[in-house]
C-alpha cells in the first residue's frame, strides 16, 4: 500500500455577511479545482437556489437526526437556522488529496481549527466598516430596524472573533486581488508543506 499519499488540505473561509464570501469562493475553487463543501440547513430555500449545489435543505428534525449521529463535521445556529457541514463529502475529498473550501460562519470555524488543528483558517474583512454597513443595507431591504441592527451587530462579532482566532486576514477591496491574495496563502501552505515531506 503506498503510505505517502498526499492528504489534502482544508481551508476555512469566513467573514461577515455581505463581505462578498459567496463570490469569491466560487472563483478561488474554480482557479484552483477545488471542492467547494456543500453545507446542510434548516433554512428556507431562496428562489433562485437548487437543493444539493447551494445547500442541502433540510427539515429542523432531520438536520437534528444527522447531527446527532455525527454526520457534521461542524455546525451552528444563526439567525436562527442550524447550517451545519457534511463531515463524509469532506473526509473523502482530503483523503483523495483534494484542497476542499468551507465557507462557514466564525463558530463553526472555531469547531473545525480544534478538531482539525492542521485546517488554514482565512477571514475575509470588508475594505471599510461603512462600505459593509451599506452592503448589509442593501441585503437587509424590507427587513425592521431591529433586525438590520442584529445583522450589524453580528458582522461586528465577528470580525473580533476572526481578528482574534485566525491566521490570514484577506481584504475584499477589489475582487480579483483578494481571490489571488486567497490563492497565494493556499499555494504557500502547500509548498510549505511539500518542503517538509521532502526532508
Ligand atoms: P446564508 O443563509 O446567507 O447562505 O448563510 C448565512 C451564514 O451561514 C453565512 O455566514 C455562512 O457562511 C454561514 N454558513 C453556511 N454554511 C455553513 C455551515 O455549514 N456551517 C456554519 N457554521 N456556517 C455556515
Amino acid at each position: 500500500m503506498d503510505t505517502s499519499a498526499k492528504q489534502g488540505t482544508l481551508v476555512v473561509i469566513s467573514g461577515p455577511s455581505g463581505v462578498g464570501k459567496s463570490t469569491l469562493c466560487r472563483q478561488v475553487v474554480r482557479r484552483l479545482d477545488a471542492v467547494l463543501s456543500v453545507s446542510a440547513t434548516t433554512r428556507p430555500k431562496g428562489a433562485s437556489e437548487m437543493d444539493g449545489k447551494d445547500y442541502y435543505f433540510l427539515s429542523p428534525d432531520e438536520f437534528q437526526r444527522q447531527r446527532q449521529a455525527g454526520q457534521f463535521l461542524e455546525y451552528a445556529e444563526v439567525f436562527g437556522h442550524y447550517y451545519g457541514t457534511p463531515r463524509q463529502p469532506v473526509e473523502q475529498a482530503i483523503a483523495d488529496g483534494r484542497i476542499v473550501i468551507l465557507e462557514i460562519d466564525v463558530q463553526g470555524g472555531l469547531q473545525v481549527k480544534q478538531t482539525m488543528p492542521e485546517a488554514m483558517m482565512v477571514f475575509i474583512l470588508p475594505p471599510r466598516m461603512d462600505e459593509l454597513l451599506r452592503r448589509i443595507e442593501k441585503r437587509a431591504r424590507g427587513e425592521d430596524a431591529e433586525a438590520r441592527q442584529k445583522r450589524l451587530a453580528r458582522a461586528e462579532a465577528e470580525i473580533e472573533t476572526g481578528k482574534a482566532h485566525y491566521e490570514y486576514w484577506v481584504v475584499n477591496d477589489r475582487l480579483d486581488q483578494a481571490v489571488q491574495d486567497v490563492i497565494d496563502i493556499i499555494q504557500q501552505r502547500l509548498e510549505v508543506g511539500s518542503q517538509k515531506t521532502e526532508q
